[in-house]
């Protein structure tokens, strides 16, 4: 269904019915019925193809309106935005049917005191105060940082408890490549932690990245996922988007007399030309915007049968009605050539999510994909000062060291991505006062 094609209604009806809880903005949006299902795996539980990744989530009428449309899976976690996340999801959840929500909700085992079994539950019981719920459908390990991880012992003993107190039915575990934690960079792929959690037998449900630039590790998860029934979850299933506001930013911080070095300057003119390349194949194929690249991206991510639910991440209405549309629709031909497109002229501007390839090449040990990640979130995202928070943490050696390299981490990455030019670009970005 085409979002000009969906029926705007006026929310008065809606408090009228007394749906929409009190302190929810009353905003005229447009409503679809969501009517695409999947089964999430062993869970048996039939979710949306469309979920709400609820990581900004701050306005509860945006979430109260994706669940009055159909969407009933929310994936949240403890540490986004503090506990605001799930904090705006118990203003909303006590107005629906709790038993037609699935809720998944993350621990994170890599940040803060050490994660003893009594810890976390005492911060899963938060979790479920915040929510105002008495149980989560499915606890996750937050960006399990190794295979170690996942056989965490006081995890799986804190899970086995709560789910016998009847407070949480399902385990889970996510991951989206390195990160700094109290373990350190452990160079682990998103694929190793997966299939390792897949072969453990007591993981229902997984969430990982899956795209149309980076189809060969989720490719290989959704496969054993498959076989084991556990149910899957995709996140950053949108690589596109990004490169227009690369320009921008790259401009920007031109104009404000920061270092464009030679090697970047070269690369942000080669981009220049296969922006304008991909451009003339949009022209021709009256593809007027970026957008509908995204939708297709998602398409794609949907057209294997064997993905339960796509969590994009919806802070507003424009965002909830753009991913709502894509629910039951399928990946058509021109969608298909337009991804091709993308990644012929474009792609080799993207470090796959949850790689690290290159990273063993680098004779400063830089983390690479992580940092190329927060670039992704200050970038693509517009999440800044995210981003440049977690740059700022960072304690191993950061991307400051690629401008006096020869960038031999660069003949390790079969996907050609010009490591040394973005890493600097990356740190430009990121390290700003
Ligand atoms: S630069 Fe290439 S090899 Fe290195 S992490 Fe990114 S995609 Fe992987
Ligand atoms: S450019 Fe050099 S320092 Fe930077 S990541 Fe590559 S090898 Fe490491």
């Amino acid at each position: 269904m085409k979002r000009r094609d969906f029926l705007k209604t006026s929310a008065t009806g809606i408090c009228a019915a007394g749906i929409i809880p009190a302190g929810i903005t009353n905003k005229t949006e447009t409503r679809q019925k969501i009517e695409s299902f999947r089964t999430l795996g062993r869970t048996g539980f039939k979710v949306s193809e469309i979920g709400f990744g609820a990581g900004f989530l701050n306005d509860p009428s945006v979430l109260n309106r994706a669940l009055e449309i159909g969407i009933n899976y929310i994936d949240t976690g403890e540490h986004y935005g503090n506990g605001q996340s799930e904090a705006t999801i118990g203003e909303v959840i006590g107005r629906h049917d709790r038993k037609k929500i699935f809720i998944t909700t993350k621990l994170n085992l890599s940040f803060g005191e050490e994660p003893t079994k009594d810890r976390l539950k005492s911060r899963f019981t938060k979790c479920l105060e915040r929510m105002k719920t008495d149980y989560a459908d499915c606890l996750m390990i937050h960006m399990t940082p190794d295979i170690i991880q996942v056989k965490h012992e006081d995890f799986h003993e804190a899970f086995k408890e709560l789910k016998s107190d009847g407070k949480v039915r399902f385990l889970g575990l996510s991951n989206h490549g390195t990160e700094q934690s109290i373990y350190g960079f452990t160079p682990v792929k998103m694929e190793d932690v997966i299939l390792a959690a897949a072969e453990d037998g007591r993981f229902d449900v997984a969430l990982f990245v899956y795209n149309f630039l980076q189809k060969e590790q989720g490719e290989k998860i959704i496969s054993k996922c498959k076989e084991k029934n556990i149910g899957v979850t995709l996140m950053k299933t949108n690589p596109v988007l990004v490169y227009e506001r690369r320009m921008e930013s790259i401009e920007q911080a031109r104009q404000r007399g920061r270092d464009a070095s030679e090697s970047l300057q070269k690369m942000m003119d080669e981009y220049k030309n296969r922006l304008a390349e991909a451009d003339e194949f949009k022209k021709k194929h009256g593809i007027k915007t970026n957008e509908e690249i995204r939708d297709a991206a998602i398409r794609f991510t949907l057209s294997n049968p064997d993905v339960h639910t796509v969590c994009p991440t919806i802070q507003n209405f424009d965002e909830l009605n753009a991913f709502a549309a894509l629910a039951g629709t399928k990946l058509s031909d021109i969608d298909e050539s337009s991804l091709d497109n993308y990644s012929t002229n474009l792609g080799k501007y993207y470090c796959r999510h949850a790689c690290g390839e290159c990273e063993p090449a680098c004779p400063k040990r830089v983390p690479i994909n992580t940092i190329m990640r927060y670039n992704h979130y200050f970038d693509s995202q517009q999440r800044e000062k995210q981003a440049m928070s977690k740059y700022a943490k960072l304690t191993f050696n950061n991307a400051s060291e690629c401008f006096d390299c020869d960038g031999v981490c660069e003949r390790n990455c079969r996907h050609n991505v010009p490591v040394r030019a973005m890493m600097m670009y990356a740190h430009q970005n990121l390290s700003l006062g």
